[in-house]
């Protein structure tokens, strides 16, 4: 299989010392690419890609799988950083499960990248996510946790993840994504894109809640105890064994 080789990690490198660009979107975001390793994972053998950005301390990094320098149709899907439900696994939201079926997609695939946004809590960061469950505990609605939660800001994110795109020479990219809308904000930022995957998880006891028709209540997620989901990630997941109809009652 090939990969990024050494020889291109190199030029990678010196090329990204001295980056500086106008950057992208209304922020002018740059990035540059700051280290590139091997990363085998239980999802298959990628290379992580270490970003630093001008607009805040965030370290946003590309898993990376086969050689996407120069390449075109490459899968891409985006993913913001989630702590309580990829690495605890947290069930109040699906972020986890998001995560895995991205990566255990494309660990089956040539090549493709998962751009990991760190953007926790919709960019508000860990403490004000933590707050907003906290009001859900209290037993206040969604809109007021939503409120606290904070309204993402998806032209900051697109920008970088368009600037990683770049930085990794990809020419043209197939979006995995449910969420013909993010195709379009992707465009804006100049990244090519041929084509929507659409994004398909396995069914497993922690999603199940998706195949149930309850799931979908005016747009709302909601888990087995009838509380409903925060969004954590900008579009939803689709499970397999959905019928048409739970599809359609979910996106509306
Ligand atoms: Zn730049
Ligand atoms: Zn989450």
């Amino acid at each position: 299989m090939s990969t990024i080789t050494e020889d291109q990690i190199q030029m990678l490198l010196d090329e990204n010392c001295c980056h500086e660009c106008e950057g992208v979107g209304k922020d002018n975001i740059c990035v540059r690419i700051e280290a590139i390793a091997e990363l085998p994972t239980r999802f298959g053998d990628f290379q992580i890609v270490a970003f630093w950005n001008n607009r805040d301390e965030k370290e946003h990094v590309a898993i990376v799988k086969g050689d996407v320098l120069d390449a075109e149709d490459v899968p891409v899907r985006l993913h913001s950083e989630c702590l309580t439900g990829d690495v605890m696994g947290s069930l109040r939201c699906d972020c986890r499960d998001q995560l895995e079926a991205a990566l255990r997609m494309i660990g089956r695939m040539d090549k493709g990248i998962v751009l990991y946004l760190r953007q926790e809590g919709r960019g508000i960061g860990l403490i004000n996510k933590i707050r907003a469950y906290s009001l859900q505990d209290q037993g206040l609605d969604t809109v007021e946790a939503n409120l606290a939660l904070g309204f993402r800001d998806d032209e900051r994110d697109y920008a970088i993840a368009a600037h990683m795109l770049m930085s990794l020479k990809v020419k043209s990219i197939n979006l995995i994504t449910n969420n013909p809308k993010k195709i379009q904000q992707l465009k804006d930022y100049g990244i090519v894109i041929h084509d929507r995957i659409p994004h398909i998880m396995e069914p497993n006891e922690h999603n199940i809640f998706y195949l149930e028709t309850k799931a979908a209540k005016s747009g709302h997620l909601m888990d087995l105890h009838g509380k409903k989901h925060l969004e954590e990630q900008s579009d939803r997941p689709i499970v397999e064994g959905m019928t048409t109809d739970q599809i359609k009652e979910m996106y509306g």
